[in-house]
């Protein structure tokens, strides 16, 4: 980070815990890759993560080391590998960066730890298509190389309601999991162990969800960029009572920020809804971008995609089902125009920026008239940013920072 970034972000102090916490979870994954004993189940990243822990696999998510790659901005080096095999690169930059840091042998969480040598060894990969087609074959790719089984869950997508028929027909699909992960767990289902988890993970959402909701306040205590980083334990370690306990103390800073009126950006003006993916590889110049004119990037689609509200133990197959495809990304333009206008409201927002993120269609919402639609039926200032998660190539930086200055003055005469 530059000074300048340094002087200007003001740092959250619960990330030091959080960071010692992340730093624990990868290093038990680096010990079980080394024990066959333990088993490792790799998990998309809105997957059956539960049904995994229940069992009592470690849970890795390929998700986040793709974030990590991106953020370390090695994407675009390691990028070329996975296209010299014939993935586009077109495609997912999260599948395309983690398979050619695979393969040239390179990891971000071997800088988190000695201990860790690189990405922890499956013994089977568990997707679901909720999110997207690339992820089945992002895991088909690693089930190949390890010679482990792939499985998982085919969802629906594009719907407006979510009816009893797409639930029991989900619900049916994570049951229908169970007699593989015995097998390869060496382990008996247990419908108990599943309540435990489902609970934990609903307490875990609930948490990420009061954290979230404090940006509310004004001036809002944390900013989506603060929410990327924080994430962490609500996706990878949902279901683990860590997590939990992070979120507490997590939380408790919050609230004190708020008695105390210290806003994540000094003298807040502004307040922006980020609908899309975060550009990892420019996290901290962004958030310096938006700090410097005064303005709070106060909350985003993507850090409320790890709510999961439907979570009940009392009837844990069903109610998974029906979390994991209420999520936005799964549902039709109706519905998420409808949950975007509820998040304008909650959080008193200005004004909206759609990143439209190259090679993650199912992330980018701006493809079929949203912005315009929010321009013209609600008067709500839009604008669109074209860019990438991972892939640098794709980002414009001059572009990038005209456009968002740009808008910020148009919010600003608005304001007049
Ligand atoms: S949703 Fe987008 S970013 Fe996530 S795995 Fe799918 S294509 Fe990649």
């Amino acid at each position: 980070m530059s000074e300048k970034e340094q002087a200007k972000i003001r740092r959250i102090a619960s990330t030091k815990p959080m960071n010692l916490l992340m730093r624990d979870y990868f290093v038990e994954l680096a010990e079980a890759s080394e024990d066959p004993s333990k088993k490792i189940a790799w998990c998309t990243s809105v997957g059956p993560a539960e049904l995994l822990r229940a069992f009592g696999f470690h849970v890795y998510f390929p998700e986040n080391h793709g974030a990590m790659i991106g953020s370390a901005r090695l994407a675009a080096e390691v990028i070329p590998r996975a296209n010299a095999l014939g993935y586009s690169p077109d495609i997912c930059s999260y599948l395309t960066s983690d398979v050619g840091a695979f393969l040239a042998g390179q990891s971000p969480m071997t800088k988190v730890d000695d201990r860790i040598k690189g990405v922890p060894r499956p013994d089977v990969l568990v997707f679901s298509t909720n999110q997207c087609r690339d992820v089945q074959d992002w895991f088909q790719w690693y089930g190949r190389h390890f010679g482990v089984p792939v499985i998982g869950v085919h969802s629906y997508r594009g719907i407006g309601e979510v009816r009893d028929v797409h639930v029991k027909a989900v619900a049916g699909q994570i049951e229908a999991l169970v007699p593989e992960l015995e097998r390869v767990s060496g382990t008996r289902f247990d419908i108990d162990r599943l309540r435990e988890t489902v609970a934990l993970s609903r307490r875990c959402s609930d948490l990420w969800k009061e954290v979230l909701d404090t940006a509310a306040a004004r001036p809002a205590p944390l900013t989506f960029f603060d929410g990327t980083i924080l994430m962490g334990p609500a996706v990878v370690l949902r279901g683990d009572r860590r997590a939990n306990e992070f979120y507490e103390v997590l939380l408790a800073e919050l609230r004190e920020r708020i008695s105390k009126r210290e806003g994540a950006v000094e003298g807040e003006r502004f307040r922006i809804y980020w609908e899309g993916m975060p550009v990892w590889g420019r996290l901290r110049a962004n958030a310096t971008l938006f700090i410097e004119k005064a303005a709070c990037v106060v909350a985003s689609t993507y850090c409320n995609s790890w709510i999961f509200q439907a979570f009940d133990p009392r009837d844990p197959f069903t109610s998974m089902a029906r979390a994991y495809t209420e999520l936005f990304i799964v549902r039709d333009d109706t519905y998420k125009e409808k949950y975007i206008d509820a998040m304008v409201d909650f959080f008193s927002v200005d004004g909206i920026i759609f990143h439209d993120a190259k090679t993650c269609p199912n992330n980018s919402n701006s493809r079929y008239g949203m912005p315009q639609r929010y321009v013209e039926n609600k008067g709500i200032p839009t604008l669109v940013v074209n860019g990438d998660l991972n892939d640098m190539r794709l980002v414009s930086d001059e572009q990038m920072t005209t456009n968002i200055e740009a808008f910020i003055e148009q919010l600003a005469e608005r304001r007049g």
